[in-house]
């Protein structure tokens, strides 16, 4: 299969100018069409796990206590006249809160985003990532006055007279790498580190917060430096992704090596190294037994720009 990035490509209309007006967004929240995204903790409605997950939304016709009980509802967007809202119910226990949707499970995205199309993939981790960032902007950044969500989930405002400072659903950049060097002779080889918290023997390429002040070269640059001693040159930007665990967006590159000589920055990572194409053959799915090596988890971009790097080289 082509490689694809996955939490990306969804078939949704954002209606970011409906979504400004309220009455729109009351009457589409009551609309019968209407289609609930439950978010319970930060984990995603899934039907039929393990072997075939599929995402379970909500008729709004079922949907009545969800949207009693939900304490932030967030438009996601149109397809045709049917809306989608996320709805968080984590102020319910466990029990009562799979109780409310009647059926399905509460899962990590993660554990069956490898699994899910991209319409399927997109939406959970849009109303995972949206409902993250209303937990996380429940008071004003300015004053400390309590904030209250409008347009449809997609703007805060203080509540405080005096202040009334608005803030807007954000998401965090990172630079995810893939840095290359062409030996003398022999293939082309690739550089990955791995972390200390991973299952023995998972690699992935190495990727870091930009901070403010830099460019997104500058950003790959020093996290390569950094974690691993290497100089790079000629950064491209690839692809990106958008990565709700909590709260990023990937921004992919490949560069070149200009030094190779790794040494490890060991409170970032537990060890890097050169691989090339035969090497990569080898390894197997992240959390294998059987192989020495793993590849990054199929729903990263980390393997996107591997496997795009490894058809690249093999033409
Ligand atoms: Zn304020």
């Amino acid at each position: 299969m082509k490689p694809f990035i996955r939490y990306a490509g969804g078939h949704l209309d954002r209606a970011g100018l409906l979504r400004k007006d309220e009455d729109w967004i009351s009457a589409k929240l009551a609309h019968p069409k209407t289609q609930i995204v439950p978010v319970w903790r930060s984990k995603n409605l899934v039907d039929d796990l393990p072997s075939a997950p599929k995402s379970r939304v909500v008729d709004r016709a079922d949907a009545s206590e969800i949207l009693e009980l939900a304490h932030q509802t967030t438009l996601l967007g149109i397809s045709g006249d049917v809306a989608y809202f996320a709805a968080d119910i984590s102020s319910l226990e466990e029990e009562p809160a799979h109780a409310l949707v009647n059926q399905g499970n509460f899962v990590d995205l993660r554990q069956v985003g490898p699994l899910l199309g991209a319409d399927e993939s997109s939406l959970l981790a849009h109303a995972r990532g949206m409902l993250f960032w209303h937990k996380r902007h429940q008071h004003c950044g300015v004053c400390g006055a309590p904030t209250k969500s409008h347009e449809g989930g997609h703007m805060r405002k203080c509540t405080s007279y005096e202040c009334g400072a608005p803030s807007f659903p954000r998401t965090d950049p990172a630079v995810i790498m893939l840095i290359t060097h062409q030996p003398a002779s022999g293939p082309a080889q690739c550089l990955l580190g791995r972390q200390a918290i991973w299952p023995e023997g998972n690699y992935s390429t190495l990727a870091g917060f930009v901070e403010p002040g830099e460019s997104l070269e500058e950003a790959v640059a020093r996290e390569v430096q950094e974690e691993a001693g290497i100089r790079v040159k000629n950064v491209t930007y690839q692809a990106s992704q958008p990565w709700p665990f909590p709260a990023s967006i990937m921004l992919g590159f490949w560069g070149e090596a200009t030094t190779t000589d790794i040494q490890i920055d060991e409170h970032e990572i537990e060890a890097a190294g050169w691989f090339d194409a035969p090497d990569l053959r080898t390894f197997g799915e992240w959390g294998d037994d059987d192989t020495k090596f793993h590849l990054p988890r199929k729903d990263s971009i980390a393997r996107f720009l591997i496997e795009t790097w490894l058809t690249e080289i093999s033409v």
